[in-house]
């Protein structure tokens, strides 16, 4: 199997509402977030050119995630408690149809 990463920023808040209050993260605050695409084929599913998939086919993903969670606060722009499990699993979610190697996020 053959992997390829790579690595998005984005800055935003969140609150994690499911946690007791006396826990700092029950409170407002904010990140500057990592998030890794992991992409991953056999050797006879490389394309032509030898790619797992293509790297200039991830811009549309940095693109979404400048629109869609950049400087945004998470819980209102995920509809979820934002952990960076929950995020995590919510990415995948909308983005294992497009990239159909994307095996971790
Ligand atoms: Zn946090």
């Amino acid at each position: 199997m053959l992997t390829i990463t790579k690595e998005f920023h984005f800055s935003a808040s969140h609150v994690l509402d499911k946690l007791p209050s006396w826990h700092k993260c029950s409170r407002m605050h904010g990140h500057n977030y990592v998030v890794v695409l992991e992409l991953a084929a056999r050797p006879e599913e490389l394309t032509e050119a030898g790619f797992v998939r293509d790297y200039a086919d991830l811009d549309a993903f940095k693109t979404w995630l400048d629109e869609t969670l950049d400087h945004q606060h998470l819980n209102d722009a995920m509809g979820i408690s934002p952990s960076a499990e929950n995020m995590a699993l919510w990415l995948f979610g909308r983005w294992a149809d497009r990239y159909p190697e994307l095996v971790a996020v």
